[in-house]
C-alpha cells in the first residue's frame, strides 16, 4: 500500500493536488474537512459539534476527528493505499493515524507538504472565498486565526514525520501542473 499525508497550510492546495493524485495512483481520498462540511450540509449532530469549532477556524477535537478518520478507513478496507488531506493537524492525531495504520497492517508511506508563503495562502484562501460557500473563507480573522493554529499546532507534525524520515518539502508556487509534478517526483521515488 502507498499510504499518503498531503500536509500544508489551509489553502495550499491540499485538495486540488489530492484530486489529482487519487486519480493517477488510484487511492482513496480522505479529507477530514469535506467530511465535517458533509455532515454540516446534513445537519448531523456531529456536523453540529464540528460547526462550532469550524466556524471560528478552530480545531474540532481529536477524539471527535479520530473517530470519524477511523469510521472511513474502516469502511474502506479494500483499497491500494489511502491520501490523508488536512489530517493528522496534531501529533495527537498523528499517533492515532499510526496506531490505526499498524492495526491495518500497514504504514504511512510519506507526508508531503506543500509549501507556501502566509501572503500567497490568504490571496488564495478569499479568492476562494468567492465561490467556496465556506464562512470560513471569507473572513479574514478566521483565515488568520487557521494560520495561527496551522503554525502552532499543527506544524509540528511535519517534525514527527521527518523523525521517521518520511516527511518532504515541496514547493507549492507555480502552475497546478507544476506543483503536480513536483508531487508525483517524490511519490514514484516510494
Ligand atoms: N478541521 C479540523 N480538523 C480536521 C479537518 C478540518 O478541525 O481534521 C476544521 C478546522 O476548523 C479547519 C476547517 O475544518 O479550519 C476546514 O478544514 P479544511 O481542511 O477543509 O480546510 P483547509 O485547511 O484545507 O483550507
Ligand atoms: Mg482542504
Amino acid at each position: 500500500m502507498v499510504n499518503l499525508i498531503l500536509f500544508g497550510p489551509p489553502g495550499s492546495g491540499k485538495g486540488t493536488q489530492a484530486a489529482k493524485l487519487v486519480e493517477k495512483y488510484n487511492l482513496l481520498h480522505i479529507s477530514t474537512g469535506d467530511l465535517f462540511r458533509y455532515e454540516m450540509g446534513n445537519d448531523t449532530p456531529l456536523g453540529k459539534e464540528a460547526k462550532s469549532y469550524i466556524e471560528k477556524g478552530e480545531l474540532v477535537p481529536d477524539e471527535v476527528t479520530v473517530g470519524m478518520l477511523r469510521n472511513k478507513v474502516e469502511a474502506n478496507p479494500d483499497v491500494q493505499g489511502y491520501i490523508f488531506d488536512g489530517f493528522p493537524r496534531t501529533i495527537a492525531q498523528s499517533e492515532a493515524l499510526d496506531k490505526l495504520m499498524a492495526e491495518k497492517d500497514t504504514a504511512i508511506s510519506a507526508l508531503l507538504m506543500l509549501d507556501v508563503p502566509d501572503e500567497e495562502i490568504i490571496k488564495r484562501i478569499l479568492e476562494r472565498g468567492k465561490t467556496s460557500g465556506r464562512a470560513d473563507d471569507l473572513d479574514e480573522t478566521i483565515i488568520q486565526n487557521r494560520i495561527d493554529v496551522y503554525k502552532s499546532e499543527t506544524s509540528p507534525v511535519f517534525d514527527y514525520y521527518g523523525k521517521q524520515d518520511k516527511a518532504e518539502k515541496v514547493d507549492g508556487v507555480g502552475s497546478i501542473e507544476e506543483i503536480f509534478d513536483r508531487l508525483c517526483a517524490s511519490v514514484d521515488k516510494l
